[in-house]
């Protein structure tokens, strides 16, 4: 059975390269009936943080990618690292090594010096256990095969070769007996039972330095099968450049919070980053499971493109229920001084407004009219069409409309068509004037949805109130 994992650091927030990995583990368990599970690698006590565990996992909700299980937390299992060093170290597959960071530092000056690459060599690698120095402080490092060649068949990246003398006796166990990252990662993911390990690309290198801690262990006591590897490019900035802040490249909770996008559409988004199925660019989380695989991931680094991503978001917003959409509206109408909006009339606008609106924030800004108290405060453009004449005109659309008893749109749209006839002007002369005394601005929904979501009351309130 297929098992998958995201094994984030909780050192920063969860952002848009964590979360397309976190993506392409979920869609790779769901497709193969598997299981996709969270390692939260928190070893690194100095960096780590509750907030930032928080934020990853919110942002993982949110976009629906929940682990399977409890996460793993990987410090809390620090003695069982220790423990399988210790199995490495009796085994004969790691060594004690008591060279110091000076000695080290001065042999890579001089390999420098001498212009050729830097290995570590330790003495220590074949050192007799007598000659071990009493009290002395010593790292644990595996012993790295020197000879032969070792490949991954990447499923992404295809097969890659090391030649085994490029790899490091590297350090497993530190001399405050902590285990690093390198043995913890393959520690772990043995025994999570992880059978495919997909994650960003930078981690290549390291993929050939655990197969060779995993391999030491499968020589001792078997049961340490190889994973598959799946190493997935980095997403780049648009202009190429490896992706930052400066891209909009931002946490997730970011592009929740702030740019008030839905995580259908950032699902979507990032499954189409680096992804694709022919031209679909609309894919649903049923469609994705049933057609992804990794084979197709591409190789060359994507492109973050918010452009894309906004436009995704205006789609799913059309898409979306409407009273979802005013749940989520409604903590954002108070950012324009509206608490507590009524929420009938913001789920029944919903449908004029949510076709205008690339975002939760410009839905927002577009509910802003229905609640508006009198009097309206007016954008400049909108008291700019508020001349005399057009004010006259409001006068005789109230007392037109003011007999209107049949309040619906064909009876509003009937009812200004034929008055706009009488006095020989096109609708428009009559719509600007009434969009900015029943909005305050110049652009809002059609007018005469305009008319039917404000009401008989109100609306003729607010024409009376620019009247003369
Ligand atoms: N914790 C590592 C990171 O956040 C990922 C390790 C892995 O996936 O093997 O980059």
């Amino acid at each position: 059975p297929v098992v998958t994992r995201f094994a984030p650091s909780p050192t920063g927030f969860l952002h848009i390269g964590g979360a397309r990995t976190a993506l392409f583990n979920w869609l790779y368990a769901r497709r193969n009936g598997g299981k996709y599970l969270l390692r939260i690698e928190d070893t690194d006590r100095a960096r780590s943080t509750d907030a930032a565990i928080d934020a990853i996992f919110d942002g993982l909700s949110w976009l629906g990618l929940d682990g399977d299980e409890e996460p793993v937390f990987q410090f809390s299992r620090s003695q069982r690292h220790a423990d399988v060093a210790g199995q490495l170290l009796e085994a004969g597959h790691a060594y004690r090594c008591y060279l110091t960071s000076e000695e080290l530092a001065e042999r890579r000056k001089k390999a420098q010096e001498e212009r050729r690459a830097f290995r570590i060599d330790s003495e220590w690698r074949d050192a007799d256990s007598a000659s071990w120095p009493e009290d002395a402080p010593y790292v644990v490092r595996i012993k790295a095969p020197r000879e032969g060649e070792t490949t991954i068949e990447d499923r992404v990246q295809g097969s890659i070769t090391v030649q085994n003398s490029e790899l490091d006796d590297f350090i497993i166990l530190r001399s405050d007996g902590t285990p690093t990252y390198m043995l913890a990662v393959v520690v772990d993911d043995r025994d999570m039972g992880v059978t495919h390990v997909i994650r960003g690309d930078d981690h290549i290198n390291n993929a050939f330095r655990q197969l060779v801690i995993l391999r030491a262990m499968d020589a001792i006591e078997g049961g340490w099968p190889d994973p598959e590897y799946a190493h997935i490019p980095l997403i780049h900035g648009a202009d190429g450049a490896k992706l930052s802040k400066r891209h909009g490249a931002l946490g997730v909770d970011a592009y929740r919070d702030d740019m008030g996008l839905l995580p259908e559409a950032v699902f979507n988004y990032l499954l189409r980053l680096g992804w694709g199925h022919g031209d679909e660019e609309i894919i649903s989380r049923d469609q994705a499971v049933e057609w992804f695989d990794i084979v197709n991931v591409n190789k060359g680094a994507s492109r973050f493109d918010i452009a894309k991503l906004q436009n995704l978001n205006a789609h799913y917003i059309r898409e979306a229920d409407d009273a979802r959409l005013a749940q989520l509206v409604a903590p954002r109408l108070a950012g324009h001084g509206y608490e507590n909006p009524d929420m009938d009339l913001l789920t029944q606008a919903m449908p004029v407004l949510k076709v205008r609106a690339k975002d939760l924030n410009e839905l927002a800004e577009g509910a802003v009219f229905l609640f508006a108290t009198r009097p309206l405060e007016m954008t400049e453009k909108a008291q700019a069409l508020l001349t005399d004449e057009a004010r006259g005109r409001l006068a005789a659309i109230h007392e037109r409309l003011s007999g209107e008893s049949d309040w619906t749109l064909e009876a509003l749209e009937t009812a200004l068509k034929a008055m706009a006839g009488d006095l020989g002007l096109g609708l428009g002369k009559l719509a600007q004037p009434l969009r900015a005394a029943l909005t305050g601005q110049t652009t809002s929904p059609g007018i005469f949805d305009v008319l039917v979501l404000l009401g008989r009351e109100e609306s003729l309130a607010r024409i009376g109130a620019q009247a003369q």
